[in-house]
Parts: structure tokens; C-alpha cells; sequence
């Protein structure tokens, strides 16, 4: 947890639109959620420096993760299994934020060539002594040089609202997307009809955690900027967006 008192914070422009204009919503721990005024992203700005947001996150919750093995492994092959019966049944898949590797491990049950990483190495190393699995790697999807257009599916859930810099994600994702493959994302969904009223007592408000807050709309505009679209969203009554994206030029 974050000990000291004296913390630098960033104030950054709409990673979507690039505006420097926002309306405030309300304070959570002392940290300003605010929303663009051009394309109403709602974001944490300004927020706690990276090396800051990095200590906010610790082994427990990737331990208490681990504890959870079974329902986990569960809930990652349904998720598996949502993208082989509507998009693609084999090939190459990469989770990014992977983990204990439970969705590795899923889909290389499920056929696929499976790769994980992560910027959190406990998980990486749980995955690999106690799941058996070779394919994960500790560090950022920017420093793996993976080939272009090398994934057949890419997977991110509950991370991209974490990511500091989107942009650089997206990037990346859009290089190393195959011709014809999908990324897989699943983040909350503000814009969800089960969103709390009072939105500061929504579960997913998690100050320095959660730095983005997404709907399809603002989701769609950033991956537009890069060349990829949402093809599709599945139904959810969680306030969870579920989102299928592919490459808009090809
Ligand atoms: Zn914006």
C-alpha cells in the first residue's frame, strides 16, 4: 500500500481525444474522477505516478487469486469457449495481464498455442511450478518484440483499465493482431443499466486502480484511432463490457 503522504501526481490529456478540458465528478480517496468534455471518457486525472500506482498492487491479491483455482479455471474456459464458437477455433492466443495463467491454461486445453505475460511476476511464477505452463513471461507486451500480425486472438481481461498508457497499448495490439484475428476485451462498463446511481459507490471505482472507465462508445474510439473496431458485444447483466475487436481496414 502506498505509505508515504507526499505523492506526485500527473495530470494528463484525454488519452481518446486529446482534450485538456474536463468536468469534475466527485473525489475517492482524495483522487479527482473526472470527464472529458470532448468524448466523456471517465478517467482518474490527474493521478498517482506510475511507481505509485505500481505499489498499490501486492502478492496477497494475486495469492488470494490463486486460492480461487477452480472457479477461476471455470470462468476462463467459458471465456475460451465464447471466442472459439463465434471468431476463431486455433491458432496462436496471448493474454496479456495473464496472471496465474488460468486462461493460458484454458486455451491451450482448448487447442490453441497459448501464450501469457504480466507485469506481476508471483502469478508468473505460480502459473509456471504449479499449472505446469512454459508460455508466460514476466515485463511489458512492448519489450517482447513479438512478430507483426502474430496472434490470432489476444486476450485482455480486467486490464485495460488498468494500462498507463493506452495509447501505446493499442498500438502495440493493432501490430500484432493477425490479418484476420480478435482481441478479446472484458472491462467495466459505465455506461451498464446496473451502474449505481451515485456513481462514486459503484464496486468498480477503485481509485489508483482502475484509472479508465469505459463504455462501448468511448472503448470503440480509442481502438478507432488505431485502425481497429468493435465487430461485436456480448450481453452481460454484470456491469461488465464484452468486447470483440478486429482490425477496421482489412
Ligand atoms: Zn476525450
Amino acid at each position: 500500500m502506498i505509505k508515504n503522504n507526499k505523492i506526485s501526481s500527473n495530470f494528463i490529456e484525454c488519452p481518446i481525444c486529446e482534450s485538456n478540458s474536463f468536468a469534475h465528478l466527485f473525489k475517492k480517496n482524495n483522487e479527482p474522477f473526472v470527464k472529458c468534455n470532448n468524448c466523456s471518457l471517465v478517467l482518474i486525472n490527474p493521478r498517482l505516478n506510475y511507481e505509485k500506482i505500481k505499489e498499490t498492487y501486492n502478492d496477497d491479491y494475486t495469492r488470494d487469486y490463486a486460492k480461487k483455482a477452480i472457479s477461476k479455471l471455470r470462468r476462463s474456459l467459458q471465456r475460451v469457449n465464447k471466442v472459439k464458437n463465434q471468431f476463431i477455433t486455433s491458432g496462436r492466443w496471448l493474454d496479456i495481464g495473464c496472471s496465474a495463467g488460468f486462461v493460458v491454461k484454458s486455451a491451450k486445453e482448448s487447442g490453441f498455442d497459448a501464450f501469457g505475460i504480466d507485469i506481476e511476476p508471483w502469478g508468473i511464477n505460480y502459473g509456471k511450478r504449479s499449472l505446469l505452463l512454459n508460455n508466460l513471461v514476466n515485463g511489458t507486451i512492448e519489450a517482447q518484440n513479438y512478430p507483426d500480425n502474430y496472434f490470432n486472438v489476444i486476450s485482455l481481461y480486467d486490464v485495460i483499465e488498468h494500462v498507463p498508457d493506452l495509447n501505446l497499448l493499442v498500438k502495440e495490439l493493432k501490430r500484432i493482431l493477425g490479418e484476420n484475428g480478435v482481441i478479446h476485451i472484458i472491462t467495466p462498463d459505465i455506461g451498464h443499466w446496473g451502474v449505481s446511481k451515485t456513481l462514486s459507490d459503484w464496486k468498480e471505482i477503485k481509485p489508483s486502480e482502475h484509472l479508465y472507465y469505459f463504455t462501448k462508445l468511448t472503448l470503440k474510439k480509442l481502438f478507432n484511432k488505431h485502425g481497429l473496431d468493435i465487430v461485436k458485444t456480448d450481453f452481460s447483466f454484470k456491469t461488465s463490457l464484452k468486447a470483440y475487436i478486429q482490425h477496421s481496414d482489412g
